[in-house]
């Protein structure tokens, strides 16, 4: 079934999802108040004061994610150490950069997957804070983080994915990253998670269901939002786009057409080019609290998709409003694609 939409004048009106049926309406919004709209925190800091240096202190001793409270967290899986990241910027005497270890509630219960936790956090940074950070607020975030650093993470991620396939209780694995209290993150040290399922997570069911029931549906998809000019990447391997279907009205999809395998079994140089997709697209958005899902299964593309909370619409029975003009933001992208 071809994917269904309606434009006039060449402006998309609206647009249905094919995997989960919801309509995504693209309305007039200039004149409605966003008093209520994210990523407003101000980044120019007043100066430094005793009780914000205090706070800090505070969330650091207590954070289990940083550095020293190890012990809080549970026993750890991996760590990568400052040698192992090109170019990392942080302390090169710290004890570890990336670090993996089981969370300590897992998403889906450890007897559902053979008696084992398959529930993985895995911490980004051990900075807590962004560089010369002077106030609370100024929490290190994923797009803050250089790009190779980025890479390093996604093939942490495969090993850990590997390594959740090997229990022969887990049929399905998610990448799922929260940013900011507004998208369901419990932490605020930069951290993201990878859950392993007995069963082919819902999401991914879905869209394997629509891939089997209409094997060009991806290519349909990549060859509308091309016709709409919304890429962003787009070459041979991976293709990146402003999506107008996703969960949240600002939502970047990144797809590799042609994978269609898991991420785990991708080679080094696939995993950089898909990361690289992905990173430009975090750093763009930068400390706006966002989640994304990394979707993998055999006979599906590999692809991520990035939903940023920049519009406080939620989905109203099955149709998402998208302010006109949120597409704006491709142009910028193929910018700083092009700026490398
Ligand atoms: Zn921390
Ligand atoms: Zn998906």
């Amino acid at each position: 079934m071809p994917i269904e939409f309606e434009s006039r004048d060449g402006a998309l009106v609206w647009i249905r999802n094919p995997f989960t049926g919801v309509i995504s309406y693209i309305v007039d919004l200039r004149d409605k108040s966003f008093a209520f709209t994210l990523g407003g925190r101000s980044f120019a800091p007043p100066p430094g004061t005793h009780s914000d240096q205090e706070r800090m202190a505070r969330a650091l001793a207590a954070c289990p994610f940083c550095v020293g409270n190890e012990s809080k967290a549970p026993s750890e899986v991996m760590r990568l150490t400052p040698a192992d990241i090109a170019g990392w910027d942080g302390d090169a005497a710290a004890p570890w950069t990336i670090r993996v270890f089981n969370n300590l509630f897992p998403r889906i219960p450890a007897e559902l997957t053979g008696g084992r936790n398959e529930s993985y956090v895995v911490v980004e940074d051990s900075r807590h804070f962004l560089p010369g950070a002077r106030l609370p607020s100024e929490l290190m975030f994923t797009g803050a983080l250089g790009q190779a650093h980025f890479i390093r993470l996604m093939e942490v991620n495969a090993e850990i994915i590997g390594r959740a396939l090997l229990n022969p209780g887990v049929a399905s694995v998610v990448v799922r990253k929260n940013q900011g209290p507004e998208s369901g993150a419990s932490q605020p040290h930069v951290h993201q998670q990878i859950i392993g399922s007995p069963v082919c997570l819902p999401a991914v069911e879905g869209e394997l269901r629509a891939a089997q029931s209409d094997p060009r549906i991806w290519d349909d998809l990549i060859a509308l939002m091309r016709r709409m000019n919304l890429t962003i990447d787009d070459g041979p391997d991976v293709v990146s786009y402003a999506s107008p279907i996703g969960a949240f009205p600002r939502s970047y999809d990144v797809v590799m057409p042609h994978y269609r395998a898991l991420l785990c079994q991708l080679d080094s140089a696939g995993i950089a080019a898909f990361a690289a997709a992905i990173h430009r697209i975090l750093r763009f958005i930068g400390s706006i609290p966002l989640d994304y899902e990394i979707h993998q299964a055999d006979g599906l593309p590999l692809h991520a998709h990035i939903n940023v909370r920049r519009f406080p619409y939620s989905n109203v029975a099955g149709t998402l409003n998208l302010p006109q003009g949120i597409f704006e933001t491709v142009s910028a992208l193929r910018r700083m694609r092009n700026d490398g």
